[in-house]
């Protein structure tokens, strides 16, 4: 593995042309900046230093993307499925291929550490893989013969789609939504978030060179509010793929309305992770960690509230306290940093607000609660134990590398506290009584749940929330479902009495 200054060196290399020409749109096959002639500026959030400028696309760069998007989607519909099985498995071919590139620019636009941001490179081509190899079969259906009619089923892509990522592991989720999409036979417009542009064009370049024709996939840079906005709104895209906060959603759901648009959400998380005292302990506390410290607390499937049972609770979260003080926070680069920094100020003031929220609701601070360092938005690993329900630390997201530790008496007080928040994405239960498990998850309002494991994706299963934390799922055949509409058509197989008017 490299080394902090190996991995600088190397990262200097992939980013000097984004330095020099910043990152900018690609519509119909063209690299372009924005029609206004606007940009951005991109900060590290290791360092605050300079990466690079951003188109700042608006109405006008939507409107050309979406009708570049417009003008490929018949000939991609038509092409033999065959064909873009092959250019998904190019792509992933050349995600591999510069996976280390991607890696480490991925680190340094969000913050993350290297040790998560190399596989999250590769499970994006495993992406590609998985939507690749089902693209021959996405237009499958049924046969439903009835006493007259053929009735058969089958399936097409919707048209043009518009894709909004966040900016948490923003390579990943942009192929999670983006392949799918394209082995269906939509064309996308996707608008990255504004904090991490890099990836997203990286991605896009990639697309091109391993042969996707020109403008099946556009990219527009910009802000939510003006680039998001006028995709949602736009006539000639049929759905929206979105992911980010729960409050975005909703405005997305209004901004679509007046054209009708379907809309697919992966929204926000407050998830619990439930510990009994019969549960498997040593492996209950890894999980707990891995699930909320890793990827810098910023990922909607953590486990931010700890639910323990109080008769465990004071040695668990004594052993919790000395795990989270030795959790190493430093430059994401280096191989052996666990955390790095937040991705950005206007994050780092939201997480850190709630270090005063926690004292003035008369919670603990029991680790953590403060920044680390003096550059970069780096803060401790944080633990909130004495926590109850109904404080807002309890309640809200926030995004952060900071856990809430609530205590619970019985099972039935346990899902009381559960499902006691506004969200309901994931559900991790450790418990080594099996009627109880099952219990238990039969009634925890959760999209996705793990039992005595932390999160472990598998492509084909359902992905998703319920609640404030989303409308639909993706993952196996689920995205097809969102990418494309059922179609019915009913062949008669004789002459069936037709009714007669007028006669
Ligand atoms: P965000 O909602 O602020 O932004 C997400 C994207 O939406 C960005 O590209 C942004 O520019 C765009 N946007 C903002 N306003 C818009 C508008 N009015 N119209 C159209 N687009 C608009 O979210 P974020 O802060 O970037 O990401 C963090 C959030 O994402 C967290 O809440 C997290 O839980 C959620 N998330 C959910 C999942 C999931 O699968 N459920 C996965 C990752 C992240």
């Amino acid at each position: 593995m490299s080394t902090l200054q190996q991995n600088l060196e190397k990262l200097e290399t992939y980013i000097a042309r984004f330095k020099q020409d910043g990152v900018l749109n690609q519509i119909a096959g063209e690299a372009r900046p924005a029609i206004s002639g606007e940009s951005f500026d991109n900060h590290s959030p290791v360092d605050e230093s300079f990466i690079c400028s951003v188109a700042r696309g608006d109405a006008a760069d939507i409107d050309a993307a979406a009708k570049a998007a417009k003008d490929a989607f018949p000939a991609w519909r038509d092409l033999d499925a065959g064909n873009r099985k092959k250019i998904l498995h190019r792509i992933a071919d050349r995600i591999v291929a510069r996976a280390d590139e991607i890696a480490l620019a991925e680190c340094w636009d969000t913050g993350q550490a290297h040790r998560f941001m190399s596989k999250a490179a590769l499970r994006g081509a495993e992406n590609f893989r998985f939507f690749a190899d089902r693209a021959p079969s996405a237009r499958d259906g049924h046969v439903l013969p009835s006493p007259t009619l053929m009735n058969v089923t089958t399936r097409v892509p919707i048209g043009p789609v518009g894709v909004i990522t966040p900016w948490n592991t923003p390579f990943m989720l942009s192929t999670w939504k983006i392949a799918p999409a394209l082995a269906a036979g939509c064309t996308v417009v996707h608008k990255p978030a504004e904090f991490s542009p890099v990836t997203a064009r990286i991605l896009m370049e990639i697309a091109e060179e391993a042969g996707l024709p020109a403008g099946v996939w556009n990219l527009v840079n910009g802000f939510g509010e003006q680039a998001g906005k006028a995709l949602t709104e736009h006539p000639d895209i049929k759905a929206i793929a979105f992911v980010g906060e729960s409050r975005t959603g909703s405005m997305i759901m209004k901004q679509g309305a007046d054209t009708l648009k379907r809309v697919h959400f992966e929204l926000g998380g407050k998830n619990p992770v439930i510990v009994f005292e019969d549960a498997d302990l040593d492996r209950a506390l890894d999980a707990a960690i891995f699930m909320i410290y890793s990827l810098n607390g910023e990922r909607c499937t953590s486990s931010s509230r700890l639910l323990v049972q109080e008769s465990i609770a004071d040695e668990f979260q004594a052993r919790l306290v000395e795990r989270v003080n030795q959790i190493k926070v430093g430059h994401p680069l280096d191989p052996s940093t666990e955390m790095g920094p937040l991705i950005h100020k206007t994050h780092f003031d939201k997480v850190t607000s709630y270090f005063d929220v926690a004292k003035s609701d008369g919670a603990t601070i029991a680790a953590g609660g403060e920044r680390a360092g003096d550059t970069g938005w780096f803060v401790k690993p944080t633990l909130f134990t004495g926590a109850r329900p109904g404080m807002r630390i309890a309640q809200e997201e926030i995004f952060g590398p900071v856990l809430t530790a609530i205590t619970f008496k019985d099972e039935e007080e346990a899902l009381e506290i559960a499902n006691g928040v506004e969200y309901g994405l994931t559900g991790y239960v450790w418990t080594n009584d099996l009627t109880r498990a099952l219990r238990f998850t039969n009634k925890l309002e959760a999209g996705m749940i793990w039992v005595n494991s932390e999160n472990v994706r598998h492509l084909p299963t359902p992905f998703g929330g319920v609640k404030a934390s989303g409308i639909g799922r993706d993952g196996g055949d689920w995205s097809f479902e969102f990418y494309m509409e059922q179609k019915h058509i009913g062949f008669a197989t004789g002459q069936h009495h037709i009714p007669q008017l007028g006669t």
